[in-house]
């Protein structure tokens, strides 16, 4: 077992485990504004933050009402030949549902609404219960809860999303930018920022208090510890085995993701055959007066590309395009590559696993930009924009490649380079 390398003030009792390796490490305190690196794999254990838990509070009462404004009015006010249409993110997703596209405004509506709003409610109210130094037994539920929710919150995505349709459309018609688009942007900044604090973080807090049990070492090899993944306590194998479930959390823990090859490889078939029909298919259907058209995912970057945004047109294309073969790669690769051997191939591994988790859910871009641009376009026998039914399927190939990469655990490729207590 190693120390966390970082600056270390002063020792204290307990253990960390590291999510990508496994490694057990000593854990200190970190001055604030440092960080707390694995020793063997490079993972980021911990970054200390600078701030208290009031302003973390404020910052998340903050972005609520950020997101109550971003949501409750229009991004955009679109004019046509005397007519107007305001046009919100919500009215966007009622629109998409009205048109029958019931999976998408569904798909869209939880990873761009209901989730981050979730997160943040569930933020607040744990940072409240941290504050004041009380944690009601609901505090393990919501931090369940809180944790699963995480990687789907897409705000960012969104955000982006909205600039690309404002884009694309501001060539078609008179468009004024709304008050809901600035505070997507405020609201995409203040998430990034909360982002910190994930569910470890929040039961660290715990811990600093002394309001919930620390990890101890009590002395037993790594083989017989067990770390939680919500939490990340780490408690012995044999507490864990009659319930299965974390002693301070009540999560499930596993010394490894179970059934991992089946997962990963049914995820991996299921997305690459889902992502056939989200290229070949319409994305969107363009009806105006000089008749109707049809877009694939490609036809949309040329478009971008001959309106003279090429610097959008290269992101789009990133997202909808590389994104999805890379992970897609990525997965196949690690899947393959599992009996490499040595500490430096694993590093790399490591590396290439954290690329996938980091790009997981940008490739959504264009989903959001199909049913914004349905929202803005909405002049029924004029101009209109009709989602396609490659928009479904692009969705379902970033949820599956997401599912994939949540069930492909990098712990294992590091068990081959352990000896009995074999971490540098
Ligand atoms: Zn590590
Ligand atoms: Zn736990």
């Amino acid at each position: 077992m190693s120390a966390i390398p970082g600056e270390a003030q002063a020792t204290r009792p307990g253990l960390v485990a590291c999510r990508h390796c496994d490694t057990l490490h000593a854990a200190v305190a970190v001055e604030p504004g440092g960080m707390a690196v694995c020793s063997r794999c490079g993972y980021i254990l911990l970054r200390q933050s600078r701030f208290s838990l009031s302003f973390w509070s404020g910052l998340t009462a903050a972005a609520l009402v950020i997101f109550i404004i971003a949501n409750g009015f229009p991004i955009a006010h679109v004019s046509m030949l005397g007519k107007t249409v305001h046009a919100s993110f919500v009215g966007a997703l009622w629109l998409s549902w009205e048109n029958g596209h019931h999976i998408l405004a569904v798909m869209t509506g939880l990873v761009g609404f209901w989730l981050p709003l979730t997160q943040l409610c569930f933020l607040f109210w744990a940072l409240g219960c941290l504050r004041k130094g009380d944690l009601p037994p609901d505090f393990r539920v919501a931090m369940r809860i809180y944790h699963a929710v995480g990687p789907w919150s897409m705000v960012p995505v969104l955000m982006l999303g909205i600039i690309v349709a404002i884009v694309k459309f501001a060539g078609l018609a008179s468009l004024q930018p709304g008050p809901g688009i600035w505070a997507f942007g405020i609201l995409t900044f203040m998430l990034t920022a909360l982002s910190r604090l994930d569910s470890e973080r929040l039961w660290r807090y715990a811990e600093e208090a002394g309001l919930a049990p620390l990890s101890r070492d009590n002395g037993l090899s790594p083989e017989a510890m067990v770390a939680c993944p919500v939490c990340g306590y780490v408690q012995e194998r044999k507490a864990v085995a009659e319930t299965g479930c974390c002693g301070r959390c009540g999560s499930r823990v596993h010394k490894r993701r179970p059934n991992m090859e089946a997962r990963v490889w049914a995820f991996v078939v299921a997305a690459a055959v889902v992502y056939i029909p989200a290229n070949v298919l319409p994305m969107m259907e363009i009806r105006s007066l000089m008749g109707s058209s049809t877009h694939t995912i490609l036809g949309g970057v040329v478009e971008l590309w001959r309106l003279g945004s090429w610097d959008l047109a290269l992101i789009v294309f990133a997202a909808s395009v590389v994104v999805p073969i890379t992970k897609l790669v990525a997965l196949v690769t690690l899947m393959l590559a599992r009996r490499w051997k040595g500490e430096r191939q694993q590093r790399q591994r490591t590396r290439l696993y954290e690329l996938v988790e980091f790009i997981g859910q940008w490739s959504m871009l264009d989903v959001f930009v199909v049913i914004l641009m349905a929202a803005l376009a909405n002049f029924p026998g004029m101009s209109q924009v009709i989602a396609g039914p490659a928009a479904a399927s692009f969705g379902m190939v970033v949820v599956l490649t997401m599912l994939a990469a949540m069930s492909y655990d990098p712990r294992k490729g590091w068990d081959q380079e352990s000896a009995p207590g074999g971490s540098d």
